[in-house]
C-alpha cells in the first residue's frame, strides 16, 4: 500500500533524531520547459517534496523572465537602456544584478586577453545578429568595421559608482550573449538552493549547471559534435558542475555558401574561424560561459593560455577540420566517442 505524505512524515519525525538526515521523501523527478533567452530551456530537479517544486519553479519562472528581459541586448528593457544612454554620453543608474554582472566581465575580458569582450555590440549588430532570424547577405564593409573599431570598445570603458554607470567610451554597446546565459543558470542554481533543492539541472539548449544526482545517480552530459548530428562526447556530473560549449555552427550569416559565424574576435571585428566549438567544465556557469565563447576567439595558437589565464583546467576544442584538442584534465573525465577517439590530441 502506497505510504500517504503525512504517514511518511509522521514516521520520518517519530525516527527522531536518528533520521535527522536519513529520512526523507522518496524523490521523484519533475521537469519544466520554457522557452527563454533564444533556447529552449530545459528544468530537471529530483526532489521529493512535490510543493517545494513548484513553489521554486514559479520563483526561477519569474526570475529569468525578468532577466530575459532587462540583459537583452537588442530588445526594449534595461540593458537597451543603459546602451541608449552609454551612445548619448549619458549616466545611467544601474541595479544591483547588471552592476554584478558587468563587473565580473570586466574580470573575464582581463582574464582572457580580450577574446572575451561584451562590449562589441555594435560590431555584432552590423554582422547582423541583432535579430531573431538568421541574416544572410554581404558581409559588412571592411571600412564600417574598421570605423566602429576606431577607438575599440571594451568593458573596462565602464565605471560604475553608487549604482551610477558612464562610460568612458561612447562606442561601447553590452551584448552579454556571449555569458549572460551561464549568469543565469548560476542564480537560477542558487534559488533552487535556497529552497532546498540540491538535485538539479538546468540545461539551456546543451549549456548547463548541475548539481548533486539524479535519483541517486549521476547526471549524464552529451557534448554536441559541431558538425553532424549527434554527441562527440559524453561524462557523467555528480556534485556542482557547469558544462559549456560555444560554437561558430550556431548561428551564423551566410552568403553565397560561405558562413560567418556569430562569435567575432573583438581585434579585427571579424568572425571566427580554425575552431569550430569549444567545451569547458568549470564549477560557474558565467566563467565556463565565457571561457567557452573566448577559446573560440583564441584560435588554435593561443586557447591552452587563455584557458589557463581564466582559470580553466577542463577545455576540449574542436577544429573546422574535425580534429580535437584536449587538455589532459578533461580528457579524463569524458569518454569521447569511438569513431572521433583516433583525431583526439591531448596538449
Ligand atoms: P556563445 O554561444 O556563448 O559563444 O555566445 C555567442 C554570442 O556572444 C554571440 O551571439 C554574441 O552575442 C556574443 N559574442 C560574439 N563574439 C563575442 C566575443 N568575442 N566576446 C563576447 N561575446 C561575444
Ligand atoms: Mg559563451
Amino acid at each position: 500500500m502506497p505510504v500517504s505524505r503525512r504517514q511518511f512524515l509522521g514516521a520520518c519525525l517519530a525516527l527522531g533524531a536518528i533520521a535527522a538526515t536519513g529520512c526523507r521523501a522518496p524523490l521523484s523527478l519533475h521537469r519544466q520547459r520554457w522557452y527563454l533567452f533564444g533556447t529552449l530551456l530545459d528544468v530537471t530537479i529530483s526532489h521529493g517534496d512535490a510543493q517545494q517544486v513548484e513553489l521554486a519553479l514559479t520563483r526561477l519562472s519569474a526570475l529569468y523572465n525578468d532577466i530575459h528581459r532587462n540583459w537583452h541586448a537588442w530588445k526594449p528593457g534595461a540593458l537597451m537602456d543603459i546602451n541608449t544612454a552609454i551612445a548619448h554620453g549619458e549616466a545611467i543608474r544601474v541595479d544591483r544584478s547588471l552592476e554584478n554582472l558587468i563587473l565580473d566581465s570586466q574580470q573575464l575580458y582581463r582574464q582572457s586577453s580580450g577574446a572575451f569582450n561584451p562590449a562589441i555590440g555594435q560590431i555584432i549588430r552590423l554582422w547582423g545578429f541583432h535579430d531573431d532570424v538568421m541574416p544572410s547577405g554581404k558581409p559588412p564593409a571592411r571600412e564600417h568595421i574598421e570605423r566602429l573599431l576606431a577607438v575599440p570598445p571594451t568593458p573596462t570603458d565602464l565605471v560604475i559608482q553608487d549604482g551610477i554607470l558612464q562610460s568612458r567610451n561612447p562606442s561601447v554597446q553590452l551584448d552579454f550573449g556571449g555569458y549572460g546565459k551561464g549568469y543565469a543558470l548560476d542564480l537560477g542554481m542558487a534559488l533552487l538552493r535556497e529552497h532546498g533543492i540540491t538535485n538539479a539541472v538546468i540545461n539551456a539548449g546543451g549549456d548547463l549547471n548541475a548539481a548533486g544526482y539524479n535519483d541517486g545517480k549521476t547526471w549524464r552530459v552529451g557534448i554536441r559534435h559541431p558538425h553532424q548530428a549527434g554527441v562527440i562526447a559524453g561524462l557523467d556530473v555528480s556534485g556542482a558542475e557547469a558544462i559549456y560549449t560555444s560554437g561558430n555552427y550556431e548561428r551564423f550569416r551566410e552568403d553565397e555558401g560561405k558562413r560567418y559565424p556569430h562569435i567575432i574576435d573583438p581585434r579585427s571585428g571579424l568572425p571566427v574561424q580554425e575552431i569550430s566549438s569549444a567545451t569547458v567544465i568549470h564549477h560557474n556557469g558565467a566563467v565556463a560561459d565565457a571561457a567557452a565563447t573566448a577559446l573560440v576567439v583564441a584560435g588554435l595558437d593561443h586557447w591552452p593560455e587563455v584557458a589557463s589565464a581564466m582559470g580553466i583546467k577542463h577545455a576540449m576544442v574542436v577544429t573546422e577540420t574535425g580534429d580535437i584538442q584536449l587538455t589532459a584534465t578533461i580528457a579524463q573525465r569524458i569518454q569521447l566517442e569511438p569513431n572521433v577517439r583516433k583525431r583526439a590530441l591531448v596538449i
